[in-house]
């Protein structure tokens, strides 16, 4: 079952997919075979993966994806297709596989052009002969007219073509496209689940490990990064000490200003390992003469880059923020826990000093809206209101009564 091993916390879905992939596997050794093909297959064309993010979708996507290649001798011998050790396994699993197609984008949305490619891409017969997958990360992101391009292909599907969509829920994907695809609610991990997965596979030690599992409460990308990345842990450390600084006006504003100005700082690093080699690729790609001079006519595919790359800026100063305010609001939940005298374990157990004194200087009641702060900012992002405007107001509000 080892291409399931990434799969944390999911065993309903785990199970469905796994019936899902024998079933396609004993629809392509009949056809191979010339045998007659049984119908009411757990098996079909499309799937929609949701579940909060840090869930583990487009893992639980690509671990089918890998099951759906499985040639593993064993399957004969009624194991389930997905060994992991296989070709067809591993080759999906590390993302070298020429029938399955990922689309990650870091952009915030995916336009016409890019799908009617994927659409085009999906027509095709799959090379090794058993499935052609297409694996959307963020088919939330689908402008409408992208999604009207991708639900003619989603409707009317190759034979041998497999759609697997993640989105953080059923409402944020076109209601025609998910009415037309099966869809999979992956959970939150339990906290100890995440933890065991980051011993077990990452080689984080133990106590590490439960430790950053329950900071991120269940977020498996999330407590991998703070176990290994320096500077995650320098984020969340400054971000848990916004909620002790901002008594006045003046340490408002400055607490604001400073979660800006490190998100901008994610972005201009992101853009300084990325940007650089792109435009160079493209201007090689596009013929660049030497001194730097760009032939006629290539212009505008270096504005498309530029383009491109500004999107993708903002993309990552947005994300940048938001977790952020994932960790404030996980601080002000941890504050409520305390004041109620509720027994669950804190997600901040390591900055319990901080936890207490809020605590215990303000009230429940205060607490919630301090909580709604946090999420409004969140929703004014989303809106697109100016980034300093909004987190401002949310400093401001937190430390009003
Ligand atoms: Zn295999």
């Amino acid at each position: 079952m080892a291409v399931w091993d990434d799969v944390v916390g999911q065993e309903r879905v785990q199970e469905q997919l796994s019936a899902a992939a024998r079933d396609a596997d004993a629809h392509v050794t009949a056809q191979a075979a010339r045998e007659p093909v049984a119908a009411a297959s757990k098996m079909t064309h499309a799937w929609l993966f949701t579940g909060p993010p840090g869930s583990g979708r487009s893992t639980a996507a690509r671990a089918f994806a890998a099951a759906l290649q499985c040639t593993s001798p064993d399957r004969a011998l009624g194991g389930a297709p997905g060994c992991g050790f296989c070709d067809g396994c591993h080759t999906t699993l590390v993302g070298t596989h020429a029938d399955v197609e990922v689309i990650r984008t870091d952009l915030l949305s995916i336009g016409v052009g890019q799908t009617r490619e994927l659409v085009r891409r999906a027509q095709l017969s799959p090379a090794g002969g058993r499935w052609q997958v297409i694996i959307l990360e963020d088919a939330d992101r689908l402008t409408e007219g992208a999604g009207n391009v991708l639900l003619k292909a989603v409707e009317e599907p190759a034979p041998r073509t497999v759609w697997l969509l993640c989105a953080p829920s059923l409402e944020d994907v076109l209601p025609t496209i998910r009415s037309r695809c099966r869809h999979l609610t992956l959970r939150t991990p339990s906290v100890a689940a995440v933890a065991d997965v980051l011993i077990r596979r990452d080689g984080i030690e133990p106590d590490v490990a439960a430790a950053v599992a329950r900071a991120t409460q269940g977020h498996i990308g999330r407590a991998r990064r703070l176990a290994t990345d320096e500077r995650a842990r320098a984020r969340r450390t400054a971000v848990l000490r916004l909620p002790l600084r901002v008594e006045d006006i003046g340490g408002c504003l400055r607490a604001a200003q400073e979660l800006i100005d490190a998100a901008a700082d994610d972005a201009k690093q992101v853009a300084e390992e990325i940007d650089a080699k792109e435009t160079e690729d493209l201007k090689v790609a596009l013929g660049a003469q030497a001194g730097g001079r760009m032939p006629r006519g290539t212009a505008g595919a270096m504005k498309e880059l530029e383009d491109r790359q500004k999107r993708r800026k903002t993309r990552t100063q947005r994300d940048s923020l938001d977790l952020a305010l994932t960790d404030l609001t996980g601080f002000y939940r941890d504050v409520l826990a305390l004041q109620m005298g509720s027994r669950v374990a804190l997600a901040n157990e390591d900055v319990q000093d901080s936890l207490d004194r809020v605590a215990q200087s303000s009230t429940p009641e205060r607490t919630l809206r301090r909580i709604e702060a946090v999420v409004a900012c969140r929703e004014a992002l989303e809106r697109n209101v100016a980034p300093l405007l909004a987190v401002e107001a949310m400093a401001v509000a937190l430390r009003a009564g």
